[in-house]
């Protein structure tokens, strides 16, 4: 190498480093807030109550008139909006909806499963892992979650990155290694050191508070802990994975199912509330909404999900924070992944990808501003 070629590329390089400084010191997420509610449909997300299923018998609404008055229009787009009033009256003016497959835009779960775990896990790894998670067997991640590498990455406490579930299996998809990040899950009493006497309720609570399914607490007891440690721990990852939406339809209730999406919805609304309101997150947090798996499009396969299930690999995704464009309902034809929710969570973050090694996914470029 001659030294004017070495001098090119020391230059180049040091240009090149300073772009890559600038793009993330041009990030202004210091806070990350994650909300999943598991099996929500992108059909109901996008096009509210369901023609199909809102008369049905079989569907449970043989005695959900009001409800069915309440939610009914005419068009998707007003359905919609009367199913889940935040997304479309905050979120698709100033943040991103991906997944509308009546407008050619796409989401969909790489793994092979289409069912639980496996789908937490592509969204906290960005990457399938079908040799090793089949199904949704409480065995401990195999791999370090995104959760962990951020709280690497940004140098936190561990009380400083916590995830919320419902679903008791949170407590091995959330983390590679045990006790790495702070997680309360399923039926399991909050044993924290300085919990506020609400946070202390809320534990003792989720006990008498029983649901039909032992493996999943009320999603209220979930969400209003999430919410309550957001204001008196001010953690900087916030992890809230809500699942009642997915049990209801197993259950065959669709006037539930609808219900709890409109909870959801409402609990979206009050965590970027509660967000916008204190000086810690204000102008600083993006929040990403998510889900595990779709589930069918009749009547006869709503309920389910999985392998077999045809069109349960489509999901939809939205984002709302100060790095991503008002780029509202997207109609890109364009493919995006389950996988992609991880490497855009750090993209956000300022933290490059490419040093999570082994992740599949990429940064989903309609998400973050350039
Ligand atoms: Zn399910």
């Amino acid at each position: 190498m001659t030294s004017r070629c070495r001098l090119f590329r020391i230059v180049s390089g040091l240009v090149f480093a300073s772009v890559a400084l600038l793009a993330a010191e041009g990030r202004q997420t210091e806070n990350v807030i994650l909300v999943t509610a598991d099996g929500l449909r992108w059909q109901e997300v996008f096009r509210g109550i369901d023609p199909a299923l809102m008369n049905a018998k079989e569907a449970g609404m043989d005695e959900a008139g009001a409800l069915r008055d309440k939610l009914w229009a005419e068009s998707a787009a007003e359905r919609r909006r009367l199913l889940m009033p935040f997304f479309w009256s905050e979120i698709a003016p100033h943040g991103v909806l991906l997944g509308n497959r009546d407008l050619g835009s796409s989401v969909r779960v790489t793994n092979g499963y289409r069912v639980s775990y496996p789908g937490y896990s592509e969204i906290l790894t960005g990457r399938a892992q079908d040799a090793a998670i089949r199904g949704n067997d409480p065995i401990q991640n195999p791999t370090e979650t995104v959760l962990e590498f951020l709280r690497r990455k940004w140098q936190l406490r561990r009380e400083q990155v916590a995830l919320f579930g419902s679903w008791d299996v949170f407590q091995q998809i959330g983390e590679h290694q045990p006790g790495s990040v702070l997680i309360n899950a399923g039926f399991r009493a909050l044993e924290e050191p300085g919990l506020s006497p609400r946070l202390r309720e809320l534990s003792r609570m989720q006990f008498e508070l029983l649901t039909p399914w032992p493996s999943v607490r009320h999603d209220y007891v979930t969400f209003e802990m999430a919410l309550e440690y957001l204001k008196t721990a001010r953690p900087r990852v916030l992890y809230v994975a809500l699942g009642e939406t997915d049990d209801w339809a197993h259950e065959r209730r669709y006037d539930r199912t609808l219900e709890t999406a409109t909870y959801f919805d409402q609990c979206v609304r009050r965590l970027w509330e509660a967000a916008q309101s204190l000086p810690e997150y204000r102008g600083k947090t993006t929040l990403l909404a998510t889900t595990d798996h779709g589930r069918g499009g009749t009547l006869d396969d709503w309920p389910s999900h999985g392998t077999k299930v045809e069109g349960a690999e489509f999901i939809w995704m939205a984002a709302i924070g100060p790095d991503t464009p008002a780029g509202g309902e997207i109609r890109s034809q364009q493919d995006h992944y389950q996988r992609d929710v991880a490497a855009t969570m750090l993209e956000l973050g300022g933290v490059d990808p490419g040093g999570y090694e082994g992740i599949q996914g990429k940064p989903i470029r309609l998400v973050v501003k350039p």
